[in-house]
């Protein structure tokens, strides 16, 4: 396995002086990064350049404006030295060293005895990103990819640990149960009345939150959350969140297992089936299930595809909750319709063609008749019908039935919003093809309507031909 040469470390440089030596813009740089701690900043230049000398004025910066000696280096804790010329720079260097002071050139790893790695900076939380000097330009890559991740306030967080962590310390003894305190902070409403800046609100109720679990045995919590269609990058940030601290993960079969491996490495996974055909466990058992597995205090998420409250029987999952006393958070989803739609460029609503979208089933709950979309149908809005595939032919039969034209724009998009994806376009009178298709083998969504007309061709396979050629 590679072994780091350069180990990342946090240093303490609080009220503690820290040189800089040069004249010009590496010596600026330095300066720039270094005002965000909280050392005491010395500029070694006796001729600064002008940004350097202009920064220098706005900043608290003392400049001396003599060479660098011994009696200036050993009161610092650390050395920066840009004098961009490589003798002064060794010079320079084996000074500090000699002092016993950390000393780092700019761009010369070999005079250097610490690198300053990229950096992410929401104080007090700060990622350090180090490619042991071989690829700046890929550490400031994955500097680019967390500074996305991280909200700019995301340090508000930081600040609401740094407020309570004596008082959490103090009376949360084990390390399981602080683990699960701070969960429940950064995930919840304290942690979300910070991140608003509201930081006092949120201290006075996370020590509210730390009297109670002080108190009363750990109590478990169950997140309803979306997992969006399939694709890892369309899962949100809060849902990812979520899943790396959960205890427990109970999915259903939609759950591609990308997603599920965004969870926390020791994460106890339960599945609990549900894709058609296959045996899936009961609704009922697996309302007993979260009802169960948060009552012994664990942290749970409910992970569902697309928007938990879609066709997700979620409206189960929260009437065993409440009955149970048991708390909850809904963490919403990319909806299937969503997705299938931005697969195939299709507006769902559409300026003086669609008005209004209809989520549809094509299956009622245990044997009733699916709800009366046809009138809505007639009124020209986009439908789009989850659970149709195997049905397609009865559901098209009612709308016919309902007043709407056999030729009214549908498509069918298989595996909407993840790999293998399938855009399959025709009429609302082709989409019975889909019944006997047994090469269709993912989930399916379906668009009915005349936005769909905008749908864009070169994305989509022709329905009715696709269909009858291999039927
Ligand atoms: N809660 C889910 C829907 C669950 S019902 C959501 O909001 O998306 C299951 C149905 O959703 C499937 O029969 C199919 O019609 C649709 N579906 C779910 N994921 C899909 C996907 N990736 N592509 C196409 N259809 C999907």
């Amino acid at each position: 396995m590679a072994k780091l040469r350069f180990f990342p470390v946090s240093y303490d440089v609080d009220g503690r002086i820290v040189l800089v030596v040069g004249d010009g813009a590496q010596a600026l740089q330095k300066l720039r990064l270094l005002v965000r701690s909280r050392a005491r900043l010395r500029l070694i230049s006796a001729c600064p350049a002008a940004d350097l000398a202009a920064f220098i004025a706005e900043h608290e910066v003392e400049q001396v404006a003599l060479g660098l000696c011994p009696c200036l280096i050993k009161d610092a804790a650390l050395v920066f030295i840009a004098s961009g010329d490589e003798q002064q720079d060794a010079a320079l260097s084996a000074m500090a060293r000699a002092c016993g002071v950390p000393v780092n050139v700019v761009d010369r790893p070999h005079l250097s005895d610490f690198a300053v790695p990229a950096i992410v900076d929401r104080a007090p939380i700060a990622v350090a990103i180090s490619s042991d000097g071989f690829a700046p330009v890929l550490a400031q890559r994955v500097r680019a990819l967390i500074e996305a991740a991280l909200p700019p306030q995301f340090g508000r967080l930081g600040a609401l640990a740094q407020a309570i962590r004596t008082a959490v310390m103090t009376t949360l003894h084990d390390s399981a149960s602080r683990r699960k305190f701070w969960a429940r902070i950064f995930d919840g409403e304290a942690g979300r009345l910070a991140l608003d800046g509201h930081g006092e609100q949120a201290r006075l109720l996370a020590l509210q939150g730390l009297r109670e679990a002080s108190f009363a045995p750990a109590r478990g919590i169950v997140y309803l959350v979306g997992a969006g269609p399939g694709a890892e990058d369309l899962l949100t940030l809060r849902a990812h969140r979520l899943l790396q601290s959960a205890d427990v993960i109970v999915y259903d079969a939609l759950v591609p297992e990308a997603v599920l491996a965004m969870g926390r490495r020791d994460a106890e996974r339960l599945s609990v089936g549900k894709r058609k055909g296959r045996h899936s466990m009961p609704q009922d058992e697996i309302n007993a299930l979260l009802v169960r597995l948060a009552g012994e205090g664990r942290m749970v998420v409910r992970l569902k595809a697309g928007d938990p409250l879609v066709f997700g029987r979620v409206g189960e999952e929260i009437a065993a909750l409440r009955e149970a006393a048991i708390p909850f958070e809904i963490v919403p989803g990319i909806t299937a319709a969503l997705a299938a739609a931005a697969d195939s460029h299709i507006p769902l609503t559409l300026r003086g063609v669609a008005s209004h979208i209809v989520f549809a089933t094509a299956h009622g709950a245990e044997g009733e008749e699916p709800a009366g979309y046809e009138a809505l149908a007639a009124s020209g809005a986009t439908i789009a019908l989850y659970m149709g595939k195997s049905v397609a032919d009865k559901a098209v039969a009612r709308l016919v039935a309902g007043g709407l034209a056999a030729t009214t724009p549908a498509v069918a998009v298989e595996n909407a919003g993840r790999a293998g994806r399938r855009i399959l376009r025709g009429t609302l009178g082709d989409l019975p093809l889909l019944v006997k298709r047994e090469d269709v083998t993912g989930p399916v969504l379906i668009l009915i309507g005349p936005a769909i007309a905008h749908a864009s061709d070169a994305l989509a396979e022709n329905l009715a031909a696709a269909l009858s050629a291999a039927a």
